[in-house]
């Protein structure tokens, strides 16, 4: 049986035990009403999940990113859009990309940030989620980036926190990591360029329990991607994939002719069965990204990874060090993104706030 065989809701907070005490909700929350993330003329409130999210809203995070990205070093500082604002970082999962490059955007914007320390709050002493919330909320605070080993946890606070704040979804169970999907379109629009229907892409690996997968396929299919392959095991593979407009291969060899971009995803032990895996290193034989194989795309194919990368498991050193690798180039848009991203939300927020 899978280790996270879920619902779809999240807890009621006033009738179930504490969300730090629930068991990992590992499914979907379903289709936002786009109500939930965009304000009423349209502009980003929330950022919760890719799904429904306008091109046009996508185009305007990368252009703001850019801006961001060609900043010279000492500008990057300097930005002080979120001067005076309290940013709090609320990882309940490990972290090390995501958490720094949030905690180094909010810091170039001027913004002043707390690393709440999970393991030391008082969530593990019973206090429910939303209570936590509550007090963080008569603290001051003007956003929260939230990383939750439960599907649909950044919602569920932004649904109930105060309507001034906004909420970013750090990454949610094996659901959306929006903001790393968006470093990625970065990261291909600065090698390919601005126009994604030519493109050939391909995502290989742990399919099923990948939210950052989840999100690249909404953002690539929003910014029309030519093509979407996905490579894995059947095991690996959601069920009913294809109807997100994607193709998938258990061949690897098949599936990387031709490509532009290719995509590797670690294996998520933390959200995996055992048995949907035969062996690392029959994975590793079979779907590991190896120089051999990296040459059955096009010469100029990129080679992405989210991190953690694990050498000889999805990805050949070699390959990783190589240079159509792009994945140190992935950390450092993520910066830039993270800061277009709280920037844009909280333009939205004070806009709201002179209209009312
Ligand atoms: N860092 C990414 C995430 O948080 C990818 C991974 O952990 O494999 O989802």
């Amino acid at each position: 049986m899978s280790k996270n065989n879920s619902t779809d809701s999240f807890p009621d907070e006033r009738t179930e035990p504490p969300l730090a005490q629930q068991p990992v909700k590992d499914s979907s929350p379903g289709p936002l009403p786009s109500s939930m993330q965009l304000t009423s003329d349209g502009k980003l409130k929330h950022f919760l999940t890719i799904e429904g999210l306008p091109p046009l809203l996508l185009e305007e995070i990368l252009d703001r990113a850019e801006q961001f990205v060609s900043l010279p070093n000492k500008a990057k500082v300097q930005a002080p859009l979120l001067r005076g604002k309290t940013v709090m970082n609320l990882f309940f999962e490990n972290s090390t990309r995501t958490r720094t490059t949030f905690e180094l955007a909010a810091k170039r914007l001027s913004a002043d940030l707390v690393n709440l320390d999970i393991r030391n709050s008082a969530t593990t002493k019973g206090e429910s989620l939303l209570d936590t919330i509550r007090n963080l909320e008569a603290m001051g605070c003007d956003m929260f980036v939230v990383r939750h080993s439960s599907s649909s946890a950044a919602h569920f606070i932004a649904r109930y926190c105060a309507p001034h704040i906004s909420v970013i979804n750090a990454g949610d169970g094996r659901h959306a990591h929006p903001t790393q999907a968006m470093l990625d379109m970065l990261t291909i629009r600065q090698f390919k360029g601005r126009d994604f229907t030519p493109l050939k892409v391909a995502i290989i690996g742990d399919i099923k329990h990948s939210r950052v997968a989840r999100s690249q396929i909404h953002a690539l299919t929003t910014l029309c991607a030519g093509e979407i392959r996905l490579i894995g095991p059947q095991t690996l593979m959601p069920e009913g994939i294809e109807k997100m407009g994607v193709t998938s291969y258990t061949n690897i060899e098949k599936g990387l002719d031709d490509i532009d971009v290719i995509i590797t995803l670690r294996l998520q032990h933390e959200r995996m069965d055992s048995a949907m895996l035969p062996s690392i290193r029959e994975f590793y034989a079979r779907y590991g990204l190896t120089q051999e194989r990296l040459e059955l795309a096009k010469e100029d194919a990129i080679v992405m990874h989210p991190g953690p990368a694990n050498r000889g498991v999805e990805i050949d050193s070699r390959v990783a060090d190589g240079p159509q690798s792009v994945i140190l180039q992935q950390v450092t848009n993520g910066i830039a993104v993270r800061m277009a991203v709280m920037s844009m939300v909280m333009s939205s927020q004070a806009a709201t706030r002179v209209e009312s």
